[in-house]
């Protein structure tokens, strides 16, 4: 079986995978904000996130 591709638009410049308002990782995990119980977007988070040098 195929795994979904996704093309992902982020505006996190300071992560290490963003390249060109895109998301360049393999593999994507998104989780509620610490402490939330997600009603909206806002309370969502990238935890794919890495820090760019
Ligand atoms: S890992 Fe998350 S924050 Fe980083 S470019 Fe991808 S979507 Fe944006």
């Amino acid at each position: 079986m195929n795994s979904p591709k996704l093309e992902v638009k982020c505006s996190v410049d300071c992560c290490d995978y963003w390249k060109d308002s895109c998301c360049n990782a393999s593999a994507l995990e998104v989780n509620p904000m610490t402490g939330k119980t997600p009603h909206t977007s806002d309370d969502t988070a990238c935890t794919t996130f890495k820090p760019n040098k």
